[in-house]
């Protein structure tokens, strides 16, 4: 609940609330007040735990009512987690852990709404936690590996670049799609170790593939929005550039819309230091954030990479054709090259190549491919 504290109109408010809970309940039940704006209600003898939920809504629906105070109109509200004996502890102790826990899923689901704690609850949250040990784990067990998607130049259909995508070969499930496990590690600061050792390995990988003779092409790498926040994210970057003699030319960092709009000057500076460096710079995802043409047209971009919820919908839609036409021909304008991700029909295929669009990344020219896989690729240099 909530109400202006370190007043004495709070202490009158949480005199109201508590006889306000009295009402909501039966003659049998308990109301206290734990502390601060925190009330048990223990509810005794329940034939069915539903009683609970009728009583929670009774609560919050008192407590949302306009409370008068001294000539004050103030409106509360309130977060309940609900916790039931003995499914979810057989001591108060546990039971009121238990029901604090649910407490703060219902705060975080947006207030004046009630949660049950369950053991599904306390099952997801042990799953992330496991999921979080071994991830860490992971990169010292070098269970993380990388796989290249080529990436085509439309007209021809041969491979001018490939992107880096991180997946995590777990010793009992096999490997893992980034997308089940890149957010966890952005959330948890792993992103960092992460993604410097992505960055390095895909360095490594294509000076090996240099010393063995295969043609150069530009190796794509993303980088998450926590990365790009790193203070010495340019460093890192010339380090590995250094220590890999990559040739910074041919190095393309892609970054997301969200990691860059917004953040202003800030941002223009990071982007102008990486490109210092030698590199290029990719916007990945483009067309879902909400990026501002001002800020784009100052920042120092060398690729739109138009998503591919756009291609998915072509030619069935003309909402995303349009857009994907659009950003094509605002890239031109800004002097910007165009990737579209995605890419699974010849006919979107030839979509592209009508707007001139670039390049182009997708199923239909081939899929992420583990490191020999692409290198075989490039060595027969095929249009795909
Ligand atoms: P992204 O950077 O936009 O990468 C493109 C994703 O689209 C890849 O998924 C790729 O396999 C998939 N894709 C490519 N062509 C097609 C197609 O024709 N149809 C469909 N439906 N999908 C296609 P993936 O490898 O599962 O990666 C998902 C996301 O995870 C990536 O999206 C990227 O945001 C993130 N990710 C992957 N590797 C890394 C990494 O090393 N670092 C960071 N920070 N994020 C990564
Ligand atoms: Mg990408
Ligand atoms: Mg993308």
């Amino acid at each position: 609940m909530t109400w202006p504290c370190g007043h004495p109109i709070g202490d009158l408010l949480l005199q109201q609330v508590a006889a306000l809970l009295s009402t909501c309940v039966r003659e049998e039940d308990t109301v206290a007040r734990l502390g601060g704006d925190e009330f048990v209600v223990l509810l005794e003898q329940l034939a069915d735990t539903a009683f609970a939920t009728d009583v929670a809504r009774k609560i919050l629906q008192a407590l949302t009512q306009t409370h008068e105070l001294e000539g004050h109109s103030l409106v509360v509200g309130g977060s309940i987690g609900i916790s039931t004996y003995p499914a979810d502890g057989e001591n108060a102790t546990t039971l009121l852990r238990n029901a604090d826990t649910a407490m703060y899923r219902s705060k975080d689901d947006g207030r004046n709404t009630f949660r049950y704690y369950s053991a599904e609850l306390t099952r997801s949250a042990r799953e992330r936690l496991t999921l979080e040990a071994e991830l860490r784990r992971a990169i010292e067990r070098q269970e993380l590996v990388l796989h290249f998607q080529p990436q085509v130049d439309v007209a021809s259909r041969r491979i001018i670049g490939a992107e880096a995508l991180v997946r995590w070969d777990h010793p009992h499930s096999g490997l893992i799609s980034p997308l089940r496990f890149i957010h966890l590690a952005e959330e948890t600061g792993l992103i960092l170790p992460l993604g410097e050792w992505v960055l390095h390995s895909a360095c490594e990988q294509f000076q090996t593939w240099q010393a063995q003779g295969l043609p150069p092409f530009t190796l794509a790498v993303n980088l998450s929005p926590r990365q790009f926040q790193q203070r010495d994210l340019v460093r890192q970057v010339r380090a590995i550039l250094d220590a890999c003699a990559m040739p910074p030319h041919l190095l393309e960092l892609e970054i997301t819309e969200g990691a860059i709009m917004g953040r202003g000057e800030n941002a223009r500076d990071i982007l102008i230091a990486l490109k210092s460096l030698g590199l290029k710079l990719a916007i990945d995802d483009f067309g879902t954030g909400y990026s501002s043409l001002a800020y784009l047209r100052r920042f120092p971009i060398n690729v739109l990479k138009i998503d591919q919820s756009f291609m998915h919908d072509i030619p069935h839609d003309t909402g995303a054709m349009e857009i994907a036409a659009t950003i094509v021909a605002m890239a031109r304008n800004l002097h910007m090259d165009v990737l579209a991700e995605g890419v699974e029909s010849e006919e979107q295929l030839a979509f592209l190549q009508m707007h001139g669009c670039d390049y182009a990344q997708g199923y239909l020219l081939s899929r992420p491919l583990a490191a020999e896989a692409f290198a075989e690729l490039l060595r027969r240099g095929d249009a795909l």
